[in-house]
């Protein structure tokens, strides 16, 4: 009997990861996207595939999703974050990210993904959206409705060698905190903004005095980046037969917003889920249980109980990718500390069931 085609609303990482892996298993399958290019919601902004919420090399679990690693990257083992004027070095003994480019432009995460769709035969319809109750999987990136952080920042071309800085300080990011990332003759520097989102343009500034301070660096071609994260304390996964993935599932890190591997991770999950005829709502939320909880830990213990430097000097004395992993898997001191945290994120961040917000 022929499968049946497959529809996915939004050709980004987690839509675009379940086309490959329904496609791979013999379905047609047909994705529309709003915008005209997949990435086109980034602007050739540098982000950080995270290696630390698994034990397995982030690279190597994409390749365990059927994704090839044809995208530029950049490992970093090292990075400097600065603090009340001080700088420290953190270094780890493997990668403890891998840069990518987000945009459209060749080299990036996204249009490395859209190749690999488009040479499996899926058809992506570019400047074109259907109503979410005719599709199957909804990919669609963030819930506008449920925005709690927002990031300002520049790209630019530097002479200066790759590094990669973060910055934790009320000025420069409440409840959020600022990076620089230099690869290959190429900069990246934001301010990413958590709750109080009205003066982000002055924590960009100051971002920007902080780092002109500490390091000498030569900014050319300075162009405008930014976008939005929605955090979610209760996530979204299914409605009737559609499945929800990505940041449209509100699967995104709550502390840092790192949302990429979830991305990723969920349209595969979601792609097995259709192929073996499982259980979705079962399977990622087998997946995501203890990262979702640990998340909202580590963010009610970032913006409440411990402070940046508190912070650093955990990082600083208990480095390794063993402790980020316990960092966000939900240990033990998560899991006490979690009805409370849940608590308080809910009532700061006024985050609310996605039930009632997609309603
Ligand atoms: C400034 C910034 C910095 C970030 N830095 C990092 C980082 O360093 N590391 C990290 O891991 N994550 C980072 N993230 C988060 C990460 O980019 C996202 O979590 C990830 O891209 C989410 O993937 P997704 O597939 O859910 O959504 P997206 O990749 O956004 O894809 C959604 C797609 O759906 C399309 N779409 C939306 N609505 C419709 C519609 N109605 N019809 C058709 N198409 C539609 C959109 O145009 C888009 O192409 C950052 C985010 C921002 C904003």
């Amino acid at each position: 009997m022929p499968k049946k085609t497959i529809k996915i609303l939004g050709a980004g990482l987690s839509g675009l990861t379940a086309g490959i892996n329904l496609a791979k298993a013999g379905y047609t399958v047909e994705i529309y996207e709003k915008r005209a290019d997949s990435g086109a919601r980034f602007h050739g902004d540098l982000q950080g595939l995270e290696n630390w919420s698994e034990k397995v090399d982030v690279l190597d679990d994409l390749r365990t999703m059927n994704i090839d690693v044809s995208f530029d990257y950049t490992p970093f083992s090292e990075f400097f974050g600065i603090d009340g004027g001080k700088t420290r070095p953190f270094k780890f003994y493997e990668a403890i990210f891998y840069v990518v480019k987000r945009g459209s432009m060749e080299g990036s995460i996204d249009q490395s993904l859209k190749n690999q769709t488009l040479k499996l035969g899926v058809k992506i319809k570019y400047n074109q959206t259907v109503s979410p109750t005719d599709v199957d999987i909804v990919a669609t990136g963030p819930i506008t409705k449920a925005v709690v952080g927002a990031a300002k920042g520049i790209v630019f071309e530097t002479t200066h060698l790759d590094i990669a800085i973060g910055i934790a300080d009320t000025s420069v990011a409440n409840g959020g905190y600022a990076y620089l990332l230099i690869t290959k003759g190429y900069g990246c520097l934001f301010s990413a903004v958590c709750g109080d989102l009205s003066n982000i343009n002055d924590c960009f500034d100051e971002t920007k005095k902080i780092i002109t301070k500490t390091l000498s660096l030569d900014i050319k071609n300075p162009r405008n980046v930014g976008g939005v994260a929605c955090f979610a304390t209760h996530n979204k996964y299914r409605e009737g037969e559609k499945l929800f993935v990505g940041e449209a599932a509100g699967l995104q890190d709550l502390l840092f917003g790192f949302g990429m591997r979830h991305a990723i991770k969920s349209g595969y999950i979601a792609a097995q889920s259709i192929i073996k005829n499982q259980n979705y709502e079962k399977n990622i939320e087998k997946y995501f249980f203890k990262k979702r909880r640990a998340g909202i830990v580590n963010r009610y213990l970032w913006e409440k109980t411990l402070n940046s430097r508190t912070y650093f000097f955990l990082f600083h004395n208990l480095l390794s990718k063993k402790f980020l992993f316990s960092f966000y898997n939900f240990n033990l001191i998560q899991r006490m500390l979690y009805p409370l945290a849940l608590k308080y994120v809910k009532n700061t961040h006024s985050l609310q069931d996605l039930q009632l917000k997609n309603s």
